[in-house]
This record gives C-alpha cells, structure tokens and sequence, in this order.
C-alpha cells in the first residue's frame, strides 16, 4: 500500500489518548511531543524528530492510543498505514515478534503504573499476558536453548545406517544420522530440530558436531585395521554450505583423528541443488580434497535434469518414494531404470533408499542399482554396533 505525506501545522494533535490506532508516522520535518494525562496535570513523555517514528505501538498490538501526540512545530509526517505495517510483522520472525509484543506489554505496564492504572498493571503482574502472546514462539526459543545445550553436553547422538554394495552383499558405507533424546520429550525427530537449527546459525555447531561423531566413529575403524575403510555420508543442509569454514573444519576434524579425509561423504539434498553455481563450486571443493558428493532425495520433486549435467555429483540417492511404489507399479519402475541408466550414463553410482523388502532388493538388483539402503539392510545404529558388525554379510 502507498503510504501518504500530511503537514501539519504546529499545535495540532496527530492523535489523543484513548483514540483507536488507524496508522502510525514516520516524521519527515519538524518536531513532536507525547503527552500523558496523569490527573489534571499532562506529562511529556519525550519529544521525538526526524526520522523518529510514533504511534507504532497501537498499531502493532492494536490496542487504544495510549498517550498524545502533539505538533510543536509545523510538521511534514508519512503516514503509514496499519496494514501495511501488520503485513510486515506477520511475514517477521514468530519469535522477533513474540520479542516485540512482549516489550510492547511491559512498557504499556510501566505507562499504567506512571498513572496508577491498577488494573493494568495486575495483568501484568500477573504474567498471564505474556504466556499468551506467542507460546509457538517461546516454545521454539526454549527448544533452541536445549538444543544448545545438547551439544555441549554431547547428549545428542549420531547412528550410522549401513549401505549394502547389492552385488557383493557387503556393507560398503554409512549415512550419519542424527538423533535427539530430549529430556522431558523423548526422541524429538531430525525433521524438526534440524529445521530449527536451520532456521537459526545453529546448524553450524549441529553439523561440526556430526562431523565429530564421524572422525571419532571412523578412527575405531583406522585402529582396528579395517580396509577398505567404509566411508560415512554426512548431510549438510543449505545453511551450513553458506558458512565458511565447513569442509576446513571437517578437514581439521579427520586430520587430529588420522582419518583419511576421503572416508566422507557430503550428502546434500535436491532442492538445495537449484543453486547451481555454489553446489557446482562447493563440489569441485570436495574434489581438490578428495570427498565425494551425493545428490540426496532424488526425485523428490525439483529435478532440474538440465541442470544434472553441471553437477558432477558422485553418488545419486534415488528418494524412499520411487523404492516404494516400484514393485506394484509398472510406471514407477519404468522411471527407476530409466533413472539407474542415467546416473550410470553420468559416471555416478547410485543408492536406492527406503529399502524394506527382499522383493524391492531383488528388482534393484536385476536393474543394475549398486547400492540400497533401508531397514531391510539395517536400522541406523551405535557406532560399536556398526564396528562389530563391520565385514559380516549384509
Ligand atoms: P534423509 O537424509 O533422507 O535420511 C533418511 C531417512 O530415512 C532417515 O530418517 C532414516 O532413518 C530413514 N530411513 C532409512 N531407511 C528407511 C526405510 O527403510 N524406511 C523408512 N520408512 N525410512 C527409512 P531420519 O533419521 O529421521 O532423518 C530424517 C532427515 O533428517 C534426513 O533425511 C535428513 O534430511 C535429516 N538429517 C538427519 N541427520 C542429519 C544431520 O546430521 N544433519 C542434517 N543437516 N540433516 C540431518
Ligand atoms: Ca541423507
Ligand atoms: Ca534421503
């Protein structure tokens, strides 16, 4: 929406106490003052200039004017209008505005004491409002804290789920996968802490973390002589390939544990794949060091094969989804092979995911998928019951 301009001529009131808020101001020129009624005496509460916005709080928490504002002198104001401005806090944060709306109450709360609103303030008191205000929001700012927490006290835990080479029936490698098993709430699932982690830079230190878990998992192997080495996938999610530092530190990481850096892999999902020009650089990356990339999630819905061939991803996961629907469902394994030839035309190996059946893993097997993953291979698991089950057949 256009906001508007008004002048307004020095002694006029912009908006009274009790008024019900339609708009708030942005001044351009002149100088304002905000005035409280406390008895029969009018209080100023501050004297505001410009670039100074006023009568912003009414708007957002849509509730009366709660002091006056007067011109001192001409005045040119913009008027911004409340939807305008509801739009933006609604497409903010959820908990920059739960932070706000809570500032909001408390400062209404002082305004009510300054002029013995008894009421008000008993709310306030009360601390009823607040709980109220956004729990969604408070709720996520205390599972962040948690979060936090979990990983200086390392209690969040990394499983590794075996990969079956389908021709030699042996376990080639591991995807890391991440568990949380919070304190009052049990096992809370990687779908939701990892989106929140996300959405704040927490999923730094979540990803160092794994890479951690996975030096320290991949050097049992180192000690106990296993070759080959399986290699562990590791998935790193889009804010982390923005961060610096992340294959430095994964490099650090394998370098003080004396495993070789090439035991990794980073996993990246499909959708993060549509930026093109960092995931082709963050790949020929891994490649100056020797890890190897996969395109995880395949088929999840934003391939873009024409952008396939620019990447030059190692290993391509085909999604849970194709693994299901393929044994009653002609189509879908038409798709499957026309996939597995693919990828094989790309120089890529490929890995069926969600593999639950001996049916699914006789079809990869005629169709010429190398590797499958899923339960029937085996659930993810500890880091010493990988070892002891290192080199049995799968
Ligand atoms: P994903 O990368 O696609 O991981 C595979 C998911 O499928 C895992 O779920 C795994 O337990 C599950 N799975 C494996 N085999 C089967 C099967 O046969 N049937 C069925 N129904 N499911 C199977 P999980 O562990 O709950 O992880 C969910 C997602 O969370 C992962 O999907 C990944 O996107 C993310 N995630 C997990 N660990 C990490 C991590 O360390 N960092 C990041 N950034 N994301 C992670
Ligand atoms: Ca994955
Ligand atoms: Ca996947």
């Amino acid at each position: 929406m256009a906001s508007t301009r008004i002048d307004m001529p020095a002694g006029e009131l912009v908006f009274r106490e009790g008024d019900a808020p339609t708009s708030a101001y942005l001044i351009e020129a002149g100088r304002i003052e905000i005035l409280t009624q406390q008895g029969e005496e009018a209080v100023v509460l501050g004297r505001l200039g410009p670039g100074d916005l006023l009568g912003e709080m009414a708007v957002i928490d849509q509730s009366p004017r709660t002091a006056t504002a007067r011109a001192i002198t001409d005045c040119t104001l913009t008027v911004l209008g409340r939807e305008q401005l509801n739009e933006r806090l609604e497409n903010a944060d959820p908990i920059v505005r739960a932070l706000l709306r809570g500032q909001l109450q408390r400062y209404r709360a002082a305004l009510a004491t300054l002029r013995g609103d008894g009421d008000a303030q008993r709310a306030e008191d009360s601390g009823e409002r607040e709980a109220d205000v956004d729990g969604g929001a408070i709720g996520k700012i205390r599972l962040e804290n948690q979060l936090r927490e979990a990983i200086t006290t390392r209690s969040l835990e990394v499983r590794f789920q075996p990969i079956l080479e389908i021709a030699t029936q042996r376990i080639s490698g591991y995807e890391a996968l991440i568990r949380w098993d919070h304190p009052e709430r049990g096992p809370v699932s990687p779908a939701e802490f990892i989106a929140l982690a996300e959405e704040t830079s927490l999923i730094v230190p979540v990803g160092n973390y794994v890479f951690e878990r996975v030096s320290e998992m991949l050097a049992t192997f180192v000690r106990a002589n296993h070759t080959p080495l399986p290699w562990v996938a590791v998935n790193v999610s889009a804010r982390q390939l923005v961060a610096e530092g992340l294959l430095e530190h994964l490099v650090a990481v394998a370098r003080r544990d004396h495993v070789p850096a090439q035991a990794f892999k980073i996993e990246i999902t499909e959708g993060l794949a549509l930026d093109v020009q960092r995931v082709a650089t963050l790949i020929e990356r891994c490649h100056e060091l020797g890890l190897q990339v996969a395109l995880d999630d395949f088929g999840t819905g934003y391939s873009n094969l024409a952008h396939l061939h620019r990447l030059r991803f190692d290993t391509v996961k085909l999604d849970q989804g194709f693994t299901r629907q393929m044994v009653d469902d002609q189509r879908s394994r038409a798709i499957v092979q026309a996939i597995v030839t693919m990828v094989a035309a790309l120089g890529a190996d490929l890995i069926a995911e969600g593999v639950e059946t001996a049916e699914q893993l006789e079809l990869l097997r005629v169709m010429g998928c190398r590797y499958a993953q899923g339960f029937l291979i085996g659930r993810p698991q500890g880091a010493d019951d990988a070892l002891a089950r290192w080199g049995t057949p799968g």
